[in-house]
């Protein structure tokens, strides 16, 4: 059983709980991260934690402790529950408050730290492509609700999903309202065509991937890409060479058709996959924590 580390204590996993006057409960009102470890070293770790205190910042959500000491916790908690490889969720809500909305009324946030083991996207998606829908449901605009806030408010990117559930897979392109290619329900979208890697601005609407901000600072340079960022609108994607995405949980994954299409011939292509690789050996030979 794993320990959580919830509000300055660790809480066996069965017992861990919020209360029912949680704001993060009642109405999303918190944020939160999702971070690897990978061969013991936590991926990104402080780029993860700035990222957590930047949404929280946003929010006006101030979670009593420091960037420094937030990054302590977590490594107590990896170690405590000797997770070698595996998956960290870190949240904040707003803590207990009243029924009434105003957010200055919880005292105190609620912060939690819980280590788990993580299931991947099945192998043979990695190897043969996954393939997405295009989702009817628009992303969320900035104006409403920034993106790159990683909020507790997932419902627009829970419809999406539900929609590709429905279509028969697992993931699903969002556009923004002006009809641009945003991103996907959990995961960054990049396309290559002709040997030139693009992806969306962050401007189109997107939360700002640590997995795509690696794929673009140090993963494609070191294979000898530059990633263009761009707006991009959906004609792109489907008449691209490769498509891939990018995320925490998929790492880097090959989309081999979208909706009733197949991009390029319909596999995995040969620059996704060395991107692919060079993302596994990293990770696994060194993963960078900072
Ligand atoms: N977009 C959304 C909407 C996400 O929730 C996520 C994280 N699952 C991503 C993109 C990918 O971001 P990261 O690489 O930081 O996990």
């Amino acid at each position: 059983m794993s320990k959580i580390w919830i509000d300055g204590k660790f809480i066996d996993s069965s017992k861990a709980k919020v209360s029912v006057f949680d704001h993060g409960l009642l109405y999303g009102d918190g944020c939160f991260e999702g971070i690897r470890i990978y061969n013991g070293r936590i991926l990104k770790l402080r780029s993860h934690i700035v990222r957590m205190f930047e949404s929280a910042a946003s929010i006006r959500l101030q979670p009593g402790h420091s960037i420094d000491e937030m990054e302590e916790i977590v490594r107590e908690t990896v170690a405590i529950n000797e997770q070698k490889d595996g998956y960290i969720r870190l949240v904040f809500t707003r803590g207990k408050g009243t029924l009434g909305l105003n957010p200055f009324l919880c005292p105190t946030a609620t912060v939690i730290v819980i280590v788990e083991s993580i299931k991947l996207y099945p192998n043979e998606m990695y190897e043969d492509g996954m393939s997405i829908i295009v989702a009817n449901r628009p992303r969320v605009p900035k104006e409403c609700l920034d993106p790159q806030v990683k909020s507790l408010n997932y419902l627009n990117n829970i419809l999406a999903k539900i929609e590709a559930i429905d279509a028969g897979v697992l993931e699903a392109l969002m556009l923004n309202l002006d009809g641009e290619v945003a991103e996907c329900t959990g995961d960054n979208i990049f396309i290559i065509k002709d040997g030139t890697i693009s992806t969306p601005p962050t401007s189109a609407g997107i939360l700002n991937g640590i997995t795509r901000q690696l794929v673009i600072e140090d993963i494609a340079p070191d294979l000898g890409y530059t990633v263009q960022e761009r707006k991009l609108d959906l004609e792109e994607v489907l008449d691209a060479d490769e498509v891939f995405l990018t995320g925490t949980a998929a790492e880097v994954i090959g989309v081999s058709h979208i909706g009733e299409k197949s991009v390029g011939c319909g596999k995995v292509g040969p620059i996704t996959h060395a991107l692919e690789d060079k993302f596994r050996k990293m990770v696994s030979e060194n993963a960078p924590e900072d």
